[in-house]
């Protein structure tokens, strides 16, 4: 199936639920059918290529082609004494994958539980939650090139994923379509239950298995993160800077509760929340746009805000973020218009 629409509202196509035009929409659900559209229609100057819309910031119009593949399945491809391997399509959604998983008894996906978002779009920002990031799990994503027109794959461990970081954010952002990515889930899971209040969580349920897990993560994370469904937004709207440690050295003097993480080589976490909080933002409100009354990080459109005016309260927050700690604060969120 292919559509191909001009002038396309993308509002249900972003959880912030911004109203926003994208100039060109081309929808497929087959690998071919892109490699088709491209011979024959050819790019054009701009595009963007969205999955859910769950880590973007769309200004009123976007410019160019919009590519969304919405490839569906999952299929069993491999298996060995120890593992399993499921490939699914860019097109199906992420925690209807994790959900079959655990399903099926295979481990590896649950801390990754309710994460918004297309299986497509996980590979880039290598998603991450509750200790674990996605990109230990992937053995292979298959690809189009754009320029080329032609069907690639890279191996997980050529994907230089890093914390929400990856080959594809980077190097070939913007110019491959992922079509589907191949997953590695063990049949005799290892849980990771270190990360916060997730051990305690599990243990509440009186059993611990990957089912117990998962349910505690939703749990977790439902009542931590507001519902894109009832309230626009998209997840942690920074990432959590990395600062060296003679600046973290200066910052912990002055603050003393200050959260430090320690990375190696000198440098250092900090929590974006944090700094944001002690700026004085949480709970703030202007128009329909403002920063979660429980969560910092967490931009909102309380209904009607435009992504002019959710970026312009970005700005101010790094900028007072950068006054008071010196530390530039980037967007995890991808900026489109
Ligand atoms: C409430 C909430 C909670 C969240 N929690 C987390 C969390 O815990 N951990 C986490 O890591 N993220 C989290 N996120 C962010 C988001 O869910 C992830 O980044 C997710 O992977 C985005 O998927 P998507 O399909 O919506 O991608 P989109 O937002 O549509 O796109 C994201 C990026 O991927 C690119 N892209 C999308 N599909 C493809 C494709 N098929 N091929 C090539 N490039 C593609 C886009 O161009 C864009 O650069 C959260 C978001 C929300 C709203």
């Amino acid at each position: 199936m292919i559509r191909l629409l001009d002038q396309y509202d993308l509002t249900a196509y972003n959880t912030f639920h911004l109203h926003s035009t994208a100039e060109r929409f081309f929808e497929f659900t087959e690998t071919e059918d892109l490699l088709l559209f491209l011979r024959y229609e050819g790019l054009g100057e701009r595009h963007l290529i969205l999955g859910g819309g769950s880590n973007m910031l769309f200004q009123k119009h976007i410019p160019g082609l919009v590519i969304h593949p919405n490839i569906p399945g999952i299929v069993e491809v491999d298996e060995d004494r120890n593992q399993i391997y499921w490939e699914a399509g860019a097109g199906v959604e992420w925690d209807e994958l994790v959900d079959r998983a655990v399903k099926f008894e295979l481990g590896g996906l649950e801390n990754l539980s309710l994460i918004p978002g297309k299986v497509g779009a996980a590979p880039v920002q290598n998603i991450g939650a509750y200790g674990a990031e996605i990109g230990e799990r992937i053995e292979l994503v298959r690809f189009i090139h754009l320029e080329s027109g032609k069907m690639m794959e890279l191996k997980g461990e050529d994907c230089h994923f890093a914390y929400r970081d990856s080959i594809f954010k980077n190097e070939l952002k913007n110019k491959v379509v992922i079509t589907s990515v191949i997953f590695r889930l063990d049949k005799f899971p290892e849980y990771k239950l270190d990360y916060g209040s997730l051990k305690a969580e599990v243990e509440k349920l009186g059993k611990t298995d990957l089912e117990s897990i998962r349910q505690s993560v939703i749990s977790i994370r439902e009542a931590k993160l507001p519902d894109p469904k009832v309230i626009g937004n998209a997840g942690s709207f920074f990432k959590n800077p990395v600062i060296d440690l003679d600046l973290a050295r200066d910052l912990t003097a002055q603050y003393p509760h200050l959260p430090v993480y320690p990375l190696g080589d000198a440098q250092v976490k900090l929590a974006a929340a944090w700094l944001i909080d002690h700026c004085g933002w949480k709970g703030y409100r202007k128009g329909d746009a403002g920063v979660h009354e429980h969560q910092a990080l967490v931009l909102v459109n309380y209904g009607k805000a435009s992504g002019e005016e959710l970026i312009d309260l970005s700005h101010q927050i790094r900028n007072t973020v950068q006054a008071k700690f010196h530390v530039l604060l980037e967007p995890e969120v991808n900026i489109i218009g």
